[in-house]
């Protein structure tokens, strides 16, 4: 049997007439670019996501960059991160021109450790952007806290976590933006690039609604700004999505625990621990395997199965090669939950159109490894 790590097109043929509508409507409708399609899809976005503003952007990255854009974070600032995330966290921070702090991961959830944040800030320090990794919120209330005593900025880089929050919060409660990212094999996906801001401020709204569009708010009058800007086609797409991201997570949710009650007794691996009241909505199902020389075997081995297993992610920020280090990059402390999470981690097949048969195999490969 074959089994993928993305269910993309099995979501589009369960979703295909009302994605198909919207996408009609506005091939129809002669608005492509900052059309109605995009004006409604950020009302319903907001709506859903209980902020006073959503602003639809061209990436998740962009997202990121924009908001310390907006925030006035830049060359002389630090922004403090996750040492483990996907890389365009901290490209984001370079990109806006401050300088990268990477602090460690907390060994059981991977999400940043709030005490290292701590640690970690300088007098230049202007905003944490912590990941809600995996798809489970970083300890938000924690970090709120630290952000509020220091008179720091909350970015929350939610890229893998839509839909997702915490026990006694939900995203954004006290942060300056939360971003996401639309790609497709994210947790709600377009057909190419797309990515959101959501805040409470309405200064920011505004300073990024001009960023986005040429530095602009009224037709001919510009100052510098960029191109960045989520087209109506993919709003549509999206628009659709949003109305079924609720089902879509529970599916996710109902195979973690599926995977986790199959998996309970394993004795070569760790399950992913999920902080107890937290909606962990499962971007990646991501094990840790006890013995880091044997991972890239069991990878290996369930791809010989036909399982597209695969491991996020398996280089750290500050081990890549094409970092610029000094100046513009910074380890606070020591990274070493993060690195061992690199060399341990393995992402089985996790998408809501995962079928209990395809499920029952992945498992079954999974016991075999465990056992031999
Ligand atoms: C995917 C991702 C991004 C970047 O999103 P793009 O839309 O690909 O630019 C940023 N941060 C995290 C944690 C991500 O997973």
């Amino acid at each position: 049997m074959k089994v993928s790590f993305y269910g993309h097109v099995r979501q589009y043929e369960n979703l295909k007439s009302e994605i198909d509508a919207n996408m009609n409507e506005v091939l129809m409708s002669g608005n492509y670019v900052q059309g109605p399609m995009l004006k409604a899809f950020e009302e319903q976005s907001k709506a859903y996501f209980g902020t006073e503003y959503a602003i639809g952007v061209g990436n998740g990255t962009d997202a990121l960059w924009l908001s310390l854009m907006a925030l006035g974070i830049g060359p002389g600032d630090e922004v403090i991160t996750n040492a483990n995330t996907f890389f365009a966290t901290a490209e984001a921070i370079w990109i806006a021109g401050a300088k990268v702090v990477l602090v460690d991961c907390l060994a059981d959830t991977k999400c940043i450790d709030p005490a290292k944040i701590e640690a970690a800030i300088t007098p230049k320090t202007k905003a944490i952007m912590p990941v809600h990794l995996y798809g489970q919120c970083a300890d938000m209330p924690a970090i709120w806290d630290i952000a509020e005593k220091h008179g720091l900025d909350v970015v929350e880089d939610n890229a893998q976590g839509i839909d997702g929050a915490g026990d006694t919060f939900k995203q954004g409660d006290r942060s300056a933006t939360v971003t996401t990212s639309f790609i497709i094999q994210k947790n709600l996906g377009c057909f190419g690039d797309g990515g959101m801001v959501f805040t409470n401020r309405a200064d920011v709204d505004a300073k990024i609604r001009k960023l986005r569009n040429h530095g602009s708010d009224a037709r001919n009058v510009h100052s510098f700004g960029f191109n960045s800007r989520l087209d109506d086609l993919q709003a549509g797409v999206l628009s659709a999505k949003m109305k079924h991201i609720t089902a879509l997570t529970d599916q996710r949710i109902a195979l973690a625990k599926r995977y986790d009650a199959a998996l309970k007794e394993v004795k070569t691996f760790k399950l992913p621990v999920a902080r107890p009241g937290y909606r962990h909505v499962y971007h990646l199902y991501a094990i840790e395997v006890n013995d880091a020389t044997k991972r890239d075997a069991m990878v290996e081995f369930l791809q010989a199965a036909g399982i597209d297993a695969k491991t996020h992610y398996s280089i750290v920020i500050h081990k890549q090669a094409g970092f610029p280090w000094g100046k513009e990059c910074e380890i606070a402390g020591s990274l070493e939950n993060a690195e061992h999470n690199a060399q341990t981690c393995v992402s089985l097949p996790m998408f809501p159109e995962l079928t209990h048969e395809e499920q029952d195999y992945v498992i079954a490969k999974v016991l075999e490894w465990d056992a031999a």
